[in-house]
């Protein structure tokens, strides 16, 4: 059992099973792998300075810490899924990507590590824990100020449950079945109560929208949809 009880030890034995899954575009984690240019692209369109200090919040097998590492940054990434954090590394050493990844939770980062980054990015990651309120203030924490936090999830709304839940998990099995709660889903408004709270000004919003025809993403501008990003400014 881990000792931060906003890690919820169901979730980190799910992404322990599926670890191996991570690097393979053609298995169920294949969707974070054809959204990744996508929410990439999102982010350092808007990084505040040429090769910032990222943190990944919940990188999980590293997908998108590679990505920003490609594009300059100096990443580090947490999670507290001991097997993912294994196969990022392992992948990372393979494709000779320089990434420090650290097994602790952000809570714990953010009171070692305040004001020290540049970015944060914390994507498809909240809703997997108990109080995504508190995870969202440890980022701010992390933040230089001028910095920018990046946050992905799944709206709780009818949409959602019928395209992300059921269809994704159990008809198009696009994700591991089990992958999302209903509850733990997060409506744009609470994120942006929960940032606004913690001195992070809400700065833009995409949504990433799925043709199922052409089996392709694209990301929808200034709109909440169903799987949907959004950018904060830490106010100086
Ligand atoms: N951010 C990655 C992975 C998303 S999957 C990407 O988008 O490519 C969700 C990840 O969140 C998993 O790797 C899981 O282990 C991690 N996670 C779950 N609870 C967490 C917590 N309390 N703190 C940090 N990461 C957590």
């Amino acid at each position: 059992m881990n000792a931060n009880t906003n890690v919820d030890d169901a979730e980190i034995a799910h992404f322990d099973r599926i670890a191996e899954l991570w690097w393979d575009p053609d298995g169920k984690m294949g969707q974070l792998h054809a959204i990744n240019h996508l929410r990439l692209t999102f982010i350092t369109d808007r990084f505040p300075t040429s090769n910032p200090r990222v943190v990944d919040v919940g990188c999980g097998g590293g997908i998108l810490s590679e990505a920003l590492c490609r594009s300059g940054a100096e990443v580090t990434g947490i999670d507290p899924s001991s097997l993912s954090l294994k196969v990022a590394r392992k992948h990372a050493l393979s494709e000779g990507l320089e990434i420090n990844y650290r097994s602790v939770d952000v809570e714990t980062l953010a009171q070692a590590e305040a004001g020290s980054f540049d970015v944060v990015t914390c994507m498809e990651m909240l809703e997997h824990v108990p109080h995504p309120e508190h995870i969202v203030a440890a980022c701010a924490r992390l933040l230089k100020p001028g910095g920018v936090a990046f946050f992905s999830t799944i709206n709780r709304s009818f949409k959602a449950f019928a395209f992300a839940i059921v269809a994704g998990e159990y008809i198009l099995g696009l994700l591991p079945r089990g992958t999302h709660r209903y509850d733990r889903l997060i409506r744009p408004r609470e994120l942006y109560g929960w940032a606004a709270t913690n001195g992070l000004r809400h700065t833009a919003v995409a949504s990433l929208m799925y043709n199922p025809l052409r089996h392709r993403f694209r990301v929808a501008p200034n709109r909440e949809d169903v799987n949907y990003m959004a950018s904060f400014k830490r106010e100086t």
